[in-house]
């Protein structure tokens, strides 16, 4: 299934604030660091696993004014799971997505449940922060990027003992490493929590 670039941007994000989202447009990774800099002070701030975080350095921006968690930060200095619980109860959770769609739908795809469970309830506000590759023309398409380009992408940057991190192919495997396990779509801004959509002109993560 092809996916269809590039997209306005402006237009994708009107399709989220009509979802109840806000949502804000960025040229570049740097512009939106600032952004995300400004908006985001003295709170803790939990992380849900992301490439395009790592990728903006998020966690070493938001440090200075914050208590940031990230479960997969080096300085983190604890196993996995205790910090990724610890991200739940955070005033502040970012994390990025799998797909989404100019229709104003988001899609994650989860090993551990630790992202998602993070994204959707518990917090004063969510943000989602995207780059311009994870848009999609539909939400059918948004579905099969998820599970046809981030998860074998995804599985291959964790260095995932997994059929598809060798021929870059998902086959619907049955490995203990598996990280398909459940499949979230955001079909609107859930109720009583703030959420925003902050979408960057770059391509950044899988
Ligand atoms: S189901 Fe298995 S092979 Fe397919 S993308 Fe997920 S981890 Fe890779």
């Amino acid at each position: 299934m092809a996916e269809e670039q590039p997209f306005d941007l402006l237009a994708v994000a009107q399709a989220f604030v009509h979802k109840g989202y806000q949502a804000s447009v960025f040229a570049a990774a740097e512009e939106a660091v600032h952004y995300l800099q400004s908006q985001i002070q003295g709170v803790s701030v939990g992380f849900g696993d992301s490439a395009t975080l790592q990728k903006l350095a998020l966690y070493e921006a938001l440090s200075a004014n914050n208590q940031v968690i990230d479960p997969q930060h080096p300085k983190t200095g604890q196993d996995f799971f205790t910090v990724a619980k610890q991200c739940l109860l955070t005033q502040v959770f970012i994390t990025s997505v799998n797909a989404a769609s100019v229709t104003g739908e988001l899609v994650n795809l989860d090993g551990t449940g630790n992202r998602v469970a993070g994204s959707l309830f518990g917090h004063e506000k969510v943000y989602f922060v995207l780059g311009r590759n994870k848009l999609t023309g539909s939400l059918d398409q948004a579905v099969w990027r998820t599970r046809n380009v981030a998860a074998p992408q995804n599985a291959k940057r964790l260095g995932l003992k997994t059929p598809c991190a060798v021929t870059g192919k998902c086959s619907d495997c049955n490995s203990p490493d598996r990280i398909c396990n459940g499949l979230m779509i955001y079909l609107r801004c859930m109720q009583d929590i703030k959420m925003e959509v902050v979408l960057i002109d770059q391509d950044l993560g899988y």
